[in-house]
């Protein structure tokens, strides 16, 4: 009778105790739940066939900035990785920043707080790394535009040793930029101890520590760019803080579809793997008036889609499954996630 209670009383210490050792945040940039729907039709022939649609604890994210109630993707991320609303095109500055005029209070971030307990992060996304949605991890900036200025924050770290991994398009721009503030990236990033490269042929076996892969567009392979940030972010004991971003509101309805069929591909092929010990999290920064009006069933569906090119702002998608996915529920806000992922970790 004793042993029963000792194992009840243990067990459910350790449920009460069930922590992340890694968060994978996956982010998808302009997907309303009209995207979400048409690319589960576009790549299954039928509705809520997405991984991200039958993962366990779903929930809805309202996205507004602090100012307006259609975000943009540097309000919206900051929400997402702070815990606090800003203006849009604010990059991790608190909404006392005037865009392009006056900083704002410096909003410490969940890849933040990992680089200060020693676990390794990385960014990985189909959009320029200078750009909004992975800046806002790693940046502070009162305009998202300044993206010399933000690329650097990477050799200059706040916590820990800065952002271990990062790969993804926007090489040409961000060389640009980083020379027309007379830094030499190249020198700057070695001196920083990574390997810089600007495709995935020149890495080589020394390059487990320490990545900044810069390609000239967005033509590569997600999944293998987050296979290989993963293998990497995983040699730490203490866990990892991995965001991948697939940005899926372009022109093209076929292009978006294509990406959030290939992005929810990725996500379960991870899950496999991590589901056990990391809080794996779905969502997006904001919707985008992109939608179904028409359509027989068998047709195709890209070609009926309907968009005006414009962020919305209704509700997102949440979809989480791991240690600490059990919060996502109901009707949330996109700065809630912020304490879910650092609940999870425990911290
Ligand atoms: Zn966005």
């Amino acid at each position: 009778m004793r042993v029963f209670f000792l194992l009840v009383v243990l067990s459910s210490l350790s449920a009460g105790a069930e922590k992340a050792k890694n968060v994978i945040l996956f982010l998808a940039d302009g997907t309303g739940l009209a995207t979400v729907n048409a690319a589960s039709i576009h790549g299954y022939g039928k509705p809520q066939s997405l991984y991200v649609q039958r993962m366990p604890n779903i929930g809805l994210s309202e996205t507004s900035s602090a100012s307006n109630w259609v975000t943009d993707s540097a309000a919206g991320m900051t929400a997402i990785v702070t815990g606090q609303k800003t203006h849009n095109g604010v990059i991790s500055q608190g909404p006392d920043a005037v865009r392009g005029v006056k900083d704002g209070e410096g909003l410490k971030t969940i890849l933040e707080y990992a680089e200060e307990r020693g676990l390794s992060t990385g960014v990985v996304s189909n959009s320029s790394m200078a750009d909004a949605t992975p800046a806002a991890c790693y940046a502070r900036a009162n305009d998202r535009k300044k993206q010399g200025e933000i690329f650097l924050q990477i050799v200059k770290p706040r916590y820990g040793d800065g952002v271990d991994v990062v790969i993804g398009p926007g090489r040409k721009s961000i060389l640009t930029q980083t020379e027309a503030l007379n830094v030499d990236l190249a020198s700057a990033l070695k001196e920083r101890g990574y390997a810089f490269h600007d495709d995935f042929a020149s890495w080589d076996a020394s390059d487990t520590q320490r990545v900044v892969t810069l390609f000239d567009s967005d033509d590569f392979d997600l999944g293998e760019a987050v296979n290989r940030a993963v293998t990497i972010l995983s040699r730490n004991k203490k866990g990892f803080f991995l965001m991948v971003e697939s940005n899926n509101h372009s022109k093209s309805p076929q292009k978006d579809l294509d990406r959030l069929v290939r992005f929810d591909e990725i996500i379960a092929g991870l899950a496999k793997n991590y589901r056990k010990n990391s809080l794996l999290l779905f969502t997006a920064d904001h919707s985008y008036d992109l939608r179904l009006p028409s359509g027989k069933k068998g047709d195709p569906v890209a070609a009926n889609m309907r968009f005006d090119g414009s962020h919305t702002g209704e509700e997102v998608l949440i979809s989480a499954e791991g240690p600490g996915a059990k919060k996502i529920r109901g009707y949330m806000k996109n700065t809630d996630l912020f304490r879910v992922m650092l609940d999870a970790y425990g911290w």
